[in-house]
């Protein structure tokens, strides 16, 4: 459609595209004007795009906010998962820890073995000097009497097993 659009009045009247460019006269204030191509057909096209494009627009915002939970989700399980790594790992080196400590423990916890000696005084130095050669130290030492009224020192002794 074609439209006459009176630039004094004001009055709009439409008319058909074959008088697109031709002079006409206002019917309202009788001023001449130009017939021109009708604008509001485009006009009503734009609110239309508008509307689309406002509901365009509002599905990429529902694309949006669903994309910002789906980029948020990756970054948290990002995070979870770096955060489970290091659980894992503090938890392994603990264990790792634990474990080297038991075994240094059982490697380096002696383990003695004991016996309970009563040399002659005649033989005490020799006997120690033996003893000595056979790993054994001597814990405590105590002069006691033996039957027969006899003396003699009773040492508790011991050397790792
Ligand atoms: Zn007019």
């Amino acid at each position: 459609m074609a439209i006459f659009i009176c630039a004094q009045c004001g009055h709009t009247e439409e008319t058909p595209d074959e008088f697109i460019g031709k002079k006409a006269r206002c019917l309202s204030c009788q001023t001449m004007g130009t017939i021109q191509p009708k604008p509001p057909e485009p006009q009503p096209q734009i609110p239309e795009p508008l509307g689309k494009e406002t509901n365009t627009s509002l599905p990429p915002q529902d694309f949006i906010e669903t994309e910002t939970p789906v980029t948020k989700t990756p970054t948290t399980a990002l995070k979870t998962q770096s955060l489970s790594l290091v659980l894992v790992i503090l938890v392994s080196s603990i264990l790792v820890v634990q474990l080297l400590s038991i075994l240094l423990n059982a490697s380096t916890t002696p383990q003695w073995e004991y016996k309970i000696v009563s040399p002659k005084d005649s033989v005490l130095t020799d006997e120690l000097n033996e003893l000595g050669t056979q790993g054994w130290e001597v814990v405590t030492a105590r002069r006691a009497s033996g039957y027969n009224d006899s003396f003699s020192y009773e040492m508790i002794l011991k050397r790792p097993r």
